[in-house]
């Protein structure tokens, strides 16, 4: 148990960041004690913004001799209340937001070293100056941190090819609980020097130190990009698809999400300037990318072979072909809107989950009956990186002249089928939790679906790593 924070202490942490990098008044505060989404809410007395790492071990070795909780933020895109501060105010934010400096571009090496206060967008412009990719993209890449990126091993649509976050960091600096500083800026692409240090602080939600900085690998900038939105039967075919795409495009295969039609008519029905790039509709969509190292020549080839090879093997309905880049871009648009796409609908209530790729379509045959039989006219979307056997499960309200009345009686059910889905994914061998982590969404459910030795192991690492437990508390465990 972590304890209150005394006025005195408050002028200690103070006197360390000085008086103008904090907020203390409550409108200074207030969005610093929510998620961008608006869904968890927290309370505290100080929020305290570092220059560098040396602030904050002193920051964190004053809260752990003094006991006092603390919640590391980055750019507070997170969607399970990972870096919301609890209820009572009794714990400190440290937001590394300042620490946001480019250390070094190694061009040889093909590394970048950061700050962890990097906005990740700032990290893809900087790898294309220098003619290289950061492949970690998302939505929230404008505003997330590179160090939040690192504490929820985020995903995004480039992990099919370049895989998440996890593969594309090398190196970490962290401040332990104690404000011991842990420099493991390696650039080694092998050492297997005992256990894994760097990876128990990926995905670790703020739980065990914080991160303030890292080397990220970089790789060759694609020169040829080529696009397509096919319209698939089923997600079988769309599964045959990626089997041949994944065949003969190997690693040049940088894209592969999946869609349904109701997905694709919220887009177009509440996003302005969307467009159906096909003129028949389909029961699914698949959006397919292709990148060459080599050329624009090679990346067409690719996928001329691909589609040839698909349509061939009936495992293509339709397909249109970006001709341009905004076309790739109004593409891809169709897959990223599809989050925002469903608001103006009414509630939805959704599920981050992954199951074994082969396996997809079997889950989303199997959780359509499981919603059929609960909600008949829900409205079922589930989309996503069908490529790395990851889909956002939503289902929207279903259609109603009072859409919030009907809302108030839909939501009610959330945590009936949540319940029933993630039921299934944990029999299908799948994951509760693929992208956004577990924050305190997801704490109880992993504490019920996760097997008691794994959970045990856990509670070590934390007691070894943070044994006075100030480290966000509630988060995770
Ligand atoms: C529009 C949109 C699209 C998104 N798309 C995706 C997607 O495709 N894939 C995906 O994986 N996620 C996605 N997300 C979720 C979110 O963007 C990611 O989880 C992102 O990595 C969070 O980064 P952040 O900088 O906002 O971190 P925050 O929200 O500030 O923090 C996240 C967690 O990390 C901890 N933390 C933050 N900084 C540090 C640090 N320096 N040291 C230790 N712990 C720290 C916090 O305590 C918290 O638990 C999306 C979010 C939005 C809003």
């Amino acid at each position: 148990m972590t304890k209150p924070i005394t006025a005195d202490l408050i002028e200690k942490f103070i006197a360390i960041v000085g008086v103008k990098n904090i907020a203390q008044k409550e409108d200074d505060i207030e969005p610093y004690v929510t998620e961008t989404r608006g869904i968890y809410f927290g309370k505290t007395l100080l929020v305290l913004k570092p220059a560098n790492t040396q602030e904050v071990s002193q920051i964190l070795k004053l809260a752990n001799d003094n006991e006092i909780g603390v919640v590391p933020l980055s750019g507070r895109t997170g969607h399970v209340g990972g870096g919301v501060p609890n209820a009572d105010g009794t714990e400190i934010v440290i937001s590394i937001e300042r620490m946001n400096n480019i250390r070094e571009v190694d061009m040889l090496g093909n590394t970048m070293s950061v700050d962890a206060g990097v906005v990740l967008q700032t990290i893809q412009e900087e790898a294309d100056k220098n003619d290289r990719l950061f492949p970690l993209s998302l939505g929230a890449q404008g505003s997330c941190l590179i160090g939040g990126n690192i504490s929820t091993n985020a995903g995004g649509t480039g992990v099919l090819a370049y895989g998440n976050t996890r593969e594309l960091v090398m190196g970490l600096e962290v401040v332990l609980a104690s404000g011991e500083i842990w420099n493991g800026l390696r650039k080694l692409k092998k050492d297997n020097t005992g256990y894994d240090l760097r990876d128990l602080f990926v995905g670790a939600e703020g739980t065990l130190g914080i991160v303030t900085g890292a080397v990220l690998k970089l790789f060759p900038k694609p020169k040829g990009r080529e696009v397509a939105f096919c319209g698939v039967e089923t997600p079988e075919q769309a599964l045959k698809l990626l089997n041949t795409a994944q065949g003969i495009a190997g690693k040049s295969l940088t894209g592969f999400e999946i869609m349904p039609l109701m997905g694709l008519q919220f887009v177009l029905r509440n996003i302005s300037e969307s467009r159906d790039p096909l003129s028949s509709t389909y029961p699914w969509y698949v959006l397919v990318e292709i990148s060459s190292g080599r050329s624009a020549e090679d990346a067409n080839a690719i996928f001329l072979e691909i589609m040839e090879a698909a349509f061939e093997a009936g495992e293509l309905s339709d397909a249109a072909i970006a001709q341009n880049e905004k076309q790739q871009l109004d593409f891809w648009a169709l897959r990223e809107d599809m989050s925002e796409s469903q608001k103006p609908e009414g509630g939805s209530i959704k599920h981050d989950i992954s199951v074994p790729v082969h396996l997809m379509p079997n889950f989303l045959k199997r959780a359509d009956e499981v919603l059929k039989r609960e909600i008949p006219d829900a409205r079922i979307c589930g989309f996503g990186h069908m490529g790395d056997g990851n889909i956002h499960y939503n289902i929207t309200q279903p259609v109603s002249d009072d859409i919030e009345a009907t809302k108030k009686i839909f939501m009610a059910q959330r945590e009936h089928i949540n319940d029933l889905i993630h039921a299934l994914v944990v029999e299908m061998n799948g994951s509760i939790s693929a992208e956004h982590g577990i924050g305190v969404m997801k704490r109880d459910l992993m504490a019920r679906t996760k097997q008691p030795v794994e959970l045990e192991m856990m509670r070590s690492i934390k007691k070894a790593l943070d044994p006075k437990g100030i480290m966000n508390p509630g988060k995770v465990l």
